[in-house]
């Protein structure tokens, strides 16, 4: 199996290390699910030049690529503090859904789950009313990061 470029590894784990902390979340309490999103990532900025969510199946990565909605720090995850990837969750490990549109896929396998750090991240929540239409468009969701 391919391995990403230590240089791209570095990249994405300082990237996601100061984005946790600066958006009020932690990573996932199981060091092997960060561990397989971060390496997800870093495969992209090597493929692509750019960290696209290892989390979608994606019909063109490279229009994808070429478009903001799915790089990481996502929309989902600036909008709501949402992330299916499970790379930004709470302690406990589940991803933040209180903020979620009714309806989102997160709302139905996790319930309402709160932010322990209202005060931080969701740097673009004024889009929240726009964003479910937009974000329907977007590639099928996994929970698998491989
Ligand atoms: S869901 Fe969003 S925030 Fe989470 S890893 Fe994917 S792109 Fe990053």
């Amino acid at each position: 199996m391919a391995e990403p470029k230590q240089v791209s590894l570095d990249k994405m784990w300082k990237y996601v290390k100061g984005f946790a902390e600066k958006s009020g979340t932690t990573m996932h309490p199981t060091p092997a699910v960060t561990e397989a999103v971060v390496k997800g990532l870093a495969m992209h900025m090597d493929e692509l030049g750019k960290p696209l969510c290892p989390c979608n199946f994606y019909k063109d990565k490279q229009a994808e690529a070429k478009l903001r909605r799915w790089m990481c720090a996502c929309d989902e995850m600036q909008i709501y503090k949402y992330c299916h990837c499970l790379l930004f969750v709470r302690e406990d490990g589940l991803p933040i859904t209180e903020y979620l549109p009714d309806g989102h896929e997160g709302r139905e396998i996790y319930g309402v789950v709160t932010d322990p750090t209202p005060d931080k991240g969701r740097a673009l929540k004024h889009k929240a009313s726009a964003a479910p239409a937009s974000l329907g468009e977007t590639p099928e969701s996994s929970a698998s990061t491989s």
